[in-house]
């Protein structure tokens, strides 16, 4: 039964006797073969396997070093971090946020009893990675302290310290000067990205009117929309080419405004949980 086409979705606390079983008898080599078969399996949705880290996988781990056999949780819930790692990955560097957030948040609750299931050894390297990613991993991080709560999980420490601190400078932005329409963007690095990031980088010019044939309006579009950048882009179809007209909106100080004060009040709450972690060094 615990041979392919398993896929460990379908391993449970249930399966945790007969794994440590077959694992003393068959060792490691097969164990870890056998593992990573299940990781490798078919087709996973992502739903699916982070509804098993956060149900299934904390209390698989604890079955098998009941039974003896530490190592095959180690390795299971070693996977599961390569799984999730590359998640959070993607997810962090998608640029739009209103597609962004909810999947980090969605992450959030799999993470903590991720780091629940991991050993001392893993749980360093699975904190050390989310302290070195970008700020976007609040999204996911600050949900999964909400989660945790008044638990208490070995080695958070050093995550709140990493909240707080980000959150601190995030709160500490000044605010963006009312003249300032400039908006920080690398594109593909095409001519015409060059020429979009110009126009995106200058402080005074607002609004672009740019005389584009159709795939290079195209590429704009989209260059613009996958950044989620607060640009409304508009073609003047007059003359030909037509025209690209590039307009910068006022979004571009709500985004910082509702940044800094959400930091703010996410730091607020972060003091009041755990305050006392924060200053420990
Ligand atoms: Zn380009």
């Amino acid at each position: 039964m615990l041979l392919e086409p398993f896929r460990v979705e379908m391993i449970t606390r249930d399966h945790a006797e007969r794994l440590a079983m077959a694992a003393e008898r068959y060792g490691p080599a097969w164990t870890r073969e056998v593992i990573e078969g299940w990781f490798r399996e078919g087709h996973h949705s992502t739903a699916d396997r982070s509804e098993w880290i956060n149900d299934g996988l904390p209390g698989l781990c604890q079955g098998l070093c009941t039974a003896g056999r530490p190592e095959a949780a180690r390795l299971l819930a070693a996977r599961a971090w390569h799984w999730m790692d590359g998640r959070l990955r993607l997810w962090i560097t998608t640029a739009r946020g209103e597609i962004r957030r909810p999947q980090l948040e969605l992450l959030s609750s799999p993470l903590v009893k991720l780091l629940e299931a991991a050993d001392d050894t893993l749980r360093e390297e699975i904190t050390g990675a989310l302290c070195e990613y970008e700020d976007t991993v609040l999204e996911c991080l600050i949900p999964a302290l909400k989660f945790v709560g008044a638990r208490s999980i070995a080695g958070l420490d050093a995550v709140v310290r990493d909240c707080a601190q980000r959150l601190r400078a995030m709160a500490d932005q000044p605010p963006r000067d009312e003249d300032d329409w400039s908006i920080p963007w690398t594109g593909c690095g095409c001519g015409l990205c060059d020429t979009l990031a110009a126009f995106l980088g200058s402080r005074s010019r607002q609004v672009f009117e740019w005389p584009l044939a159709t795939e290079g309006r195209r590429h704009v579009h989209a260059q613009i929309d996958s950044a989620g950048l607060p640009v409304r882009h508009q073609t003047r179809r007059q003359g030909r080419p037509y025209t690209l007209v590039l307009t910068k909106t006022g979004e571009l100080f709500t985004r910082a405004t509702n940044a800094r004060h959400k930091a703010t009040i996410d730091l607020a709450w972060l003091m009041s949980m755990w305050g006392g972690a924060s200053e420990r060094t």
